[in-house]
């Protein structure tokens, strides 16, 4: 139901006494369509016409607590979304969809042998069969379709109906936690600056206060989480921990199932299955689990305070993640919505980052959180030592073979063969996929480049030699491919491709460490190369045993990971974020390397880090090769302040999308005129536009920003209201309403 207040209808009284949170059916509509919805509200409505009012139809049985009733509502005004869609992002779908029991067929054999002789095709199966190892049953139909080799399901159901396999049907489990039980882990001593962070944060227990711990990457962040939970758990209260992308990192869940595990961990993130997800969810709101840890929408985990379910901590790890925000509506950024909702609860949220956002760092500083600082490394281990190697002069050093451009230079080439002769590891981030950014005409004259029809970017050459034109070149936007042009379309030369991904990087990397390669210890790790996170764990698994030597990816490598082999970390190209138009290039560029390189000298041996750059005196990389945040947060807050942008000013973005560009362009500037109106009388209001994105268009549609700023959010939600008032700002496909946008492209 979309409507922004809810619409009020009235309970039978059959139906008993319905809560406020409820999930319940009702008709809606001039033709009753079902429809389903939560209660929001309960109470007489004095000033309707109670004939008008229609009777809800049926109880779901499925409720939100009311916290997440109140959460939405602020969701709803602060992110201008309708309430409807604030709401359906509190519950996962499949605990919204009720479930049948889920079961699954099996076949197994029935252990008789033929009595007579079977006709060609299905003797041929059932001699596959026989042919199986032992321990393949029992085994789902298709599964065994595939095992067997055969084109359909046709001679399974021949052997079933002579009586030699079986088929029945089971409930199927659902695996919570995949692997062994956890395992008792042994105690670390904590150190003075861990102390002091526990300590300042378990002061504030029982009462809202926000926290930034700032630690260097591998300074035990997550083991302060740790100790304060369990003041947490043992004053019988509960607990959320988000983590950016935790389908990634299988380890921290691990780390918290290991200690938790009595008061009951539940796990919350896309990548596991409805029936999964569902169960976690439930346990939760029964209070069987009393540690909530997930990704983004971990932040709505049912606890119900209600309910006796207190909350009693949000920590929010990785705080600066760019996952924390969802990129379509409700368009919020998951970090914001845990401090709302710890304000709301009464309890305390932590924010954790070895490179903070801009935002909570300067909430910090200005005392609005407090902070707690960890500078070192436990037990010895010391922060790598980096080196920032300028390409333009790698170039020119380059002796090794003057045809072909070489991706890894010679300085970062002797530092992998030093690295595995002594036995260590690598890791090596390139923030690009795919062969080559650019295909284009050799000759500048001509200036032609494939571009995509559809959107206005240029297209990806990925490589793909079991194809005839040797690959496809693909938009990363609206995803439409082709094969890869020959020849120029203007003037009829030869391609040339340039703007090195990881695919190619892999390739040249086996040219350089052939033996290496030959052993299969190269792994590539990026979306196109990894087919689900199950995947993903297998590499990284086999990584952490030193049977992968060099591990090569995009930005997925940067996150969190723990693997105490890793000597050396180069940064192919430093320099892939750092022109976007976008205010936050530098920050990102800052956390990306400095992110990466914390990967190194997490073991005993000391690590290194080799920085690939044509920019070597820009701040970020510079004050990220020193391990120097407070410095580069300082100049790069100086730098929005004089430009007043954030975190200085608020801000909110409107996104006009349409196939036609007049359309776009005339949406756009009725909203930009409305705000200029709203400006008379709300001076501090800046606004900006109407203008093209930096992308013009994606999926063949036109895109017209309006972006507005003020000194605090209240003059932009009042900006705001005002245009959804005026009819303006209707959040829908044609209007992307962004408050506190994170990428402006
Ligand atoms: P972060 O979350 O800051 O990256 P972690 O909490 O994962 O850091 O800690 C990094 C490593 O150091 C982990 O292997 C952890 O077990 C270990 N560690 C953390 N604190 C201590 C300590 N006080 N003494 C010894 N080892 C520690
Ligand atoms: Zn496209
Ligand atoms: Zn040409």
């Amino acid at each position: 139901m979309d409507a922004p207040e809810g619409l009020t209808y009235s309970v039978p009284r059959d139906l008993g006494i319905v809560e406020l949170g409820e999930r319940v059916e009702a008709p809606l509509g001039r033709h009753d369509r079902r429809a389903t919805g939560y209660v929001i509200e309960l109470g007489v409505a004095a000033d309707i016409d109670p004939d008008k009012i229609k009777p809800i139809r049926r109880r779901t049985g499925m409720r939100l607590p009311p916290n997440l009733i109140e959460l939405a509502k602020w969701m709803s005004g602060y992110y201008c979304c309708p309430l409807g869609l604030a709401l359906s992002a509190m519950a996962p779908g499949a605990v919204k969809h009720e479930s049948r029991r889920r079961t699954v067929t099996l076949i197994r054999p029935t252990g008789k042998r033929p009595v007579e002789p079977l006709p060609a095709k299905t003797d041929e199966a059932w001699r596959a069969v026989l042919a199986l190892p032992a321990g393949s049953f029992p085994i789902e139909p298709t599964a065994l379709k595939d095992a067997i080799n055969a084109a359909n399901l046709g001679p399974i159901n021949r052997l079933i109906e002579r009586g030699l396999l079986e088929r029945y049907t089971e409930v199927k489990r659902t695996e919570l936690f995949p692997g062994p039980a956890p395992s008792k882990p042994a105690p670390v001593n904590l150190n003075a600056e861990q102390r002091d962070a526990v300590g300042g944060i378990t002061a504030t227990l029982g009462s809202f206060a926000a926290h930034l711990l700032f630690g260097v990457t591998g300074s035990g962040k997550t083991e302060v989480y740790l100790r304060v939970l369990e003041e947490v758990v043992a004053r019988g209260e509960c607990a959320i921990v988000l983590a950016p992308e935790i389908s990634l990192t299988p380890q921290l869940v691990s780390r918290f199932h290991e200690r938790f595990h009595a008061a009951g961990v539940a796990v919350i993130h896309s990548g596991l299955s409805p029936a999964v997800r569902r169960e976690h969810w439930m346990r939760i709101s029964r209070g069987e689990a009393r540690v909530a840890v997930g990704a983004r929408s971990a932040v709505f985990a049912p606890f119900d305070a209600a309910a006796g379910v207190k909350l009693g901590l949000i920590v929010v790890d990785e705080e600066h993640d760019g996952a924390y925000k969802q990129d379509d509506a409700p368009r919020h950024n998951a970090r914001d919505v845990a401090i709302r909702r710890a304000q709301m609860e009464g309890c305390p949220v932590v924010l954790g980052s070895a490179t903070p956002s801009l935002e909570s760092w300067r909430n910090a500083t200005l005392g609005r959180s407090r902070l707690h600082t960890l500078r070192s490394r436990p037990a010895g281990a010391r922060l790598p030592r980096v080196r920032v190697v300028d390409l333009a002069d790698e170039l020119r050093a380059d002796t090794s073979n003057s045809a072909r451009l070489s991706f890894v230079g010679p300085t970062l080439r002797e530092e992998i063969a030093r690295t595995l002769d002594a036995g260590g590891q690598v890791i090596l981030l390139l923030n690009r996929r795919g062969w080559a950014s650019y295909i284009c005409c050799p000759d500048h004259r001509c200036g032609w480049t494939l571009r995509c029809d559809q959107c206005d970017v240029t297209m990806v050459y990925h490589r793909d030699r079991a194809l005839p034109a040797g690959g496809v070149v693909r938009c990363h936007h609206c995803l439409s491919e082709q094969l890869l042009p020959g020849a120029c379309p203007v003037c009829g030369k030869r391609v040339t491709t340039f703007g090195a991904g990881t695919q190619r990087v892999e390739d040249e990397l086996a040219r350089l460490f052939p033996e290496i390669a030959l052993a299969g210890a190269i792994r590539r790790v990026d979306s196109d190369s990894m087919r689900g996170a199950g995947m993903y764990h297998d590499v990284l698994d086999a990584f952490r045993r030193g049977e992968i030597r060099i591990l090569l990816g995009t930005q997925m490598l940067a996150k969190g990971h723990d693997f105490p082999g890793v000597e050396l970390v180069g940064v192919l190209n430093a320099d892939t974020a750092i022109n976007l138009p976008d205010f936050r290039a530098a920050e990102r560029t800052f956390q990306l390397v400095a992110q990466v390189a914390g990967r190194a000298g997490r073991g005993e041996r000391p690590g290194r880090v080799v920085v690939q750059t044509f920019n070597p005196h820009h701040p970020a990389i510079v004050h990220a090769a020193n391990h120097d945040y407070e410095t580069f947060a300082a100049g790069e807050l100086r730098v929005r302040d004089r430009s007043g942008l954030p975190p200085i000013a608020r801000m909110a973005r409107i996104v006009v999308r349409n196939e036609q560009h007049e359309r776009a362009l005339r949406d756009a500037r009725r909203i930009a005129r409305e705000l200029e109106r709203i400006r008379e009388s709300s001076p501090t209001l800046r606004v900006h536009g109407p203008m093209p994105c930096a992308i013009s268009r994606i999926g063949d549609r036109y895109r017209i920003a309006v972006e507005m700023l003020a000194p605090s959010p209240a003059p932009i939600q009042a900006a705001l209201a005002a245009l959804r008032n005026a009819g303006l700002a209707k959040s829908d496909a044609a209007t992307a309403i962004d408050v506190d946008p994170i990428a402006l492209l």
